[in-house]
């Protein structure tokens, strides 16, 4: 959809990892490219900047690693950003040690749920079915994330574990469910063996792609890529995303930040050009060649005019960062990071930096809580700093994370509002909606990549791809005329 112009900037919305990645590959393929980016928030990174406190502490915004995207134009962008001796680089069992809270007991062998300690009649039926249902035929194209659980597991599975779970992770019901929740909250596998007759059963795709190993520190090369999984040598991503800006800058790219509000000019079938208002006051009205968006459809539709009002949406779970220092190391094994699958808990997420970060316990153990308060039907803003804390502290002393013996010694709360996405059916529908809309303005020089770009892009990987991809099909297309 973009076409370019020789007058004009190449104006990126957003200054995340996409947004910034983004504008080193268009500096690649067109080293004259003039390009600006701006973003709402004081400095770029998104989601992958750190919190840094007064007293020098670091914290992410809970576990972010980056994962490879298994495409060298993208990952060998983040070794000329970053020299390969600066980075952590984790691979194959070590790229993603991940556990799970699930029936009360920490699971640090894999983070898929595992069904060994149901009864034995239950684990009959979920077996029987589960058999049964490997003859049954391909998942249908519809959206449905139950019809895809159904197709892995069969109904006795389904109906036991995922129902519950989909209604304590996200309070939907699993008939609303899109197909992403499996994808989001990786529960593409259950766990119904032992390491020794899994090694036997995993000859076979089918049984492969449902069950998972019990052992993910000795899974067997299995996988059908080499994908890594990096991390700064020093704590914090902010490290990288502070090589990655001075990057961007040093190739002429200008980065404005504190953005309070901003227009578009659109003639019929193009946009003109941008009005940016800095929080500041100050306003600059850029020229446009190309608009690259990467901070969402319902942001597009908004600036373009689009209405939308009775398009229905709803907001996924508020998270709130819980971030605490201990004196001594939790007692999370070598699990990098869990999820907490049992009600009762408003805990989503559990990060233990020092197992993929060993710089980060300089100066005391740093852990991440994310808290989804809504699992408990609480309301993120009406939660003081004191009750979230609280909230951290007794979640981890239920879940066995730190005994009594444990000391803390630094807490900072994060709750500003940012959310996860919402899986439903409902909001997949909403965002194609959107996009019709959007598409039937036929504007041609814009084009949006980042969260939920296309269905399902959500993890930095896939995001990249995309982006990487539009780039590619834009700037080759330029280049050729
Ligand atoms: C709670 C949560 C947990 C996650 N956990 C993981 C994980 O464990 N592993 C993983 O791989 N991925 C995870 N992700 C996904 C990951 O964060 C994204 O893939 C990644 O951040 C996408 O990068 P981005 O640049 O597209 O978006 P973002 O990082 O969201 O950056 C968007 C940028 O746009 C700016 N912006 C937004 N709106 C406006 C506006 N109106 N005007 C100007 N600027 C604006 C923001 O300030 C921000 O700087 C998680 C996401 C969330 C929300």
């Amino acid at each position: 959809m973009i076409e370019t112009a020789t007058k004009g900037k190449i104006v990126i919305a957003g200054a995340g990892v996409t947004g910034l990645m983004s504008a080193l590959r268009i500096k690649q393929l067109d080293p004259g490219a003039n390009i600006v980016i701006f973003d709402k928030a004081d400095r770029p990174g998104g989601m992958y900047q750190s919190f840094v406190y007064p007293n020098g502490r670091v914290f992410d915004h809970g576990m972010h690693l980056i994962y490879e995207s298994c495409n060298p134009d993208v990952d060998d962008l983040y070794r000329e950003v970053m020299d390969e001796q600066d980075w952590h680089i984790y691979a194959k069992n070590e790229k993603d040690i991940a556990g799970l809270f699930f029936r009360g007991r920490l699971q640090d062998y894999s983070h898929y749920v595992d069904l060994r300690s149901f009864s034995e009649t239950e684990k009959k039926r979920f077996l029987g079915d589960f058999m049964f249902n490997l003859e049954a035929g391909s998942v249908d194209s519809r959206r449905s994330g139950r019809q895809l659980l159904l197709s892995q597991f069969g109904n006795e599975i389904v109906e036991a574990v995922h129902r519950p779970l989909v209604q304590s992770l996200y309070g939907m019901n699993i008939e609303e469910a899109d197909r992403f929740v499996v994808k989001e909250t990786a529960l593409e596998r259950v766990i119904l063996f032992s390491p020794d007759t899994m090694l036997d059963l995993m000859q076979s795709d089918k049984i492969r792609s449902r069950l998972g190993f019990p052992d993910q520190m000795n899974l067997p090369p299995y996988r059908t890529n080499d994908q890594k999984a990096l991390y700064p040598k020093r704590f914090g991503m902010k490290h990288f995303i502070e090589r990655l800006e001075s990057a961007v800058k040093q190739r002429g790219v200008e980065i404005l930040t504190n953005i309070a509000s901003l227009s578009l000019h659109c003639s019929d079938d193009r946009v003109d050009s941008i009005s940016i208002v800095g929080k500041d006051g100050d306003s600059r009205e850029l020229a446009i060649s190309t608009l690259l968006w990467t901070i969402g459809w319902p942001g597009m539709a908004h600036a373009l005019g689009v209405n939308m009002s009775d398009v229905s949406m709803s907001n996924g779970p508020k998270v709130v960062y819980a971030n605490l220092v201990f004196d001594k190391s939790p007692e999370m094994g070598r699990l990098y990071y869990f999820y907490c699958y049992d009600p009762g808990f408003a805990a989503f997420r559990v990060t233990n930096y020092t197992n993929y970060c060993p710089a980060a316990s300089a100066d005391g153990f740093p852990v991440c809580v994310e808290l989804w308060p809504s699992r408990l039907g609480l309301e993120a803003s009406q939660l003081s700093d004191e009750q979230c804390l609280a909230l951290a502290m007794d979640e981890l002393r239920r879940m066995g994370v730190i005994t009594d013996s444990h000391k803390l010694e630094f807490s900072a709360i994060e709750n500003k509002g940012g959310g996860f996405p919402l899986p439903s059916m409902a909001n997949t529908d909403g965002i194609r909606e959107i996009k019709k809309r959007v598409f039937d303005k036929g504007i041609n020089n814009v084009e949006v990549a980042g969260i939920m770009a296309e269905d399902d892009l959500f993890f930095i990987p896939d995001i990249l791809n995309h982006a990487f991809s539009v780039i590619e099909k834009t700037f080759t297309e330029k280049n050729r005329t």
